[in-house]
């Protein structure tokens, strides 16, 4: 006797809702997700798909009607809530777009919290486009199954972000000029009862051209900045970026609770 396969299919798709999800819902896609449900993931009546709203987690949803404008679902159940998200902000200078929408994308599986991109004085980008981003780490957020997304906020100045940093948040700051080894100052980041009373965290990283030494000179004056060494190779901005969480995401994050 053949086993019935099992429900939801470990294939269904992976949609962010902007409509927040509750017991007994339904609700109607249309646009770029009804083509994408109805045309390329070609749902019908019945199949399930699973569906998230970045604010009470993950829920399962049946198709109850496919249109080519339109999808409509029922929720059947919640599947999981968010999740925690560990404490962790990217605060990567600008780069070339192309290398930024990985550092967007990459940062979003890896697990961060929020992505705070930074304006320095040798940027070559000082743009970003909100609903781009919003649409990499959406799909990205999607591909990786999580249920909540990293908050993207607006470019700003490196001096704005220095004059309004939070009290509470260290500000590890990749220097490929030198500073203490990423993995022993991370490591007091998890336990603060070492001496480290800010457990909440974040990582700054620089463009192409690095920092220059007005610049260096006011990260390092700021209280809350702990000067890290990503090891003896000059990394590109996206690398560093990405080494730099994944090491905190491996020694402080929730790597370890997984
Ligand atoms: N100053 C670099 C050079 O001489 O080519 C250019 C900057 S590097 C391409 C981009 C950024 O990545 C740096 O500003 C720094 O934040 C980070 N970075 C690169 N290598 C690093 C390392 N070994 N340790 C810490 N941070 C590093």
């Amino acid at each position: 006797m053949p086993a019935t396969p099992a429900w939801p299919p470990k294939s269904a798709p992976r949609l962010f809702v902007d409509q927040q999800l509750a017991e007994g819902m339904t609700l109607s896609l249309d646009g770029p997700q009804a083509h994408y449900l109805s045309r390329v993931m070609r749902v019908g009546q019945g199949d399930a798909v699973i569906l998230c709203d970045n604010r009470t987690g993950e829920w399962l949803a049946e198709v109850t009607a496919a249109g080519k404008r339109d999808v409509t679902l029922s929720l059947v159940r919640q599947q999981r809530p968010r999740e925690a998200v560990p404490d962790f902000w990217l605060c990567p200078a600008l780069l070339k777009k192309d290398r930024f929408d990985t550092v967007l994308e990459k940062a979003t599986e890896l697990g961060v919290a929020a992505i705070h991109p930074v304006v320095t004085h040798r940027c070559v980008a000082d743009k970003l486009n909100p609903e781009r981003a919003r649409t990499i780490v959406t799909e990205a957020a999607e591909q990786c199954a999580r249920t909540a997304l990293p908050d993207v906020h607006e470019p700003v100045k490196l001096e704005a972000m220095l004059r309004d940093w939070p009290e509470d948040r260290l500000l590890f700051f990749a220097d490929e000029e030198g500073g203490e080894p990423a993995s022993e100052a991370f490591a007091f980041s998890k336990f603060p009862e070492r001496g480290e009373g800010l457990h909440k965290a974040a990582l700054l990283v620089g463009p192409e051209g690095g920092f220059d030494d007005a610049e260096r000179g006011a990260i390092r004056s700021l209280a809350q900045a702990r000067p890290i060494s990503l090891g003896p190779r000059i990394l590109r901005g996206e690398t560093a970026a990405l080494a730099g969480t994944t090491l905190w995401m491996g020694l402080a994050g929730d790597w370890a609770d997984s």
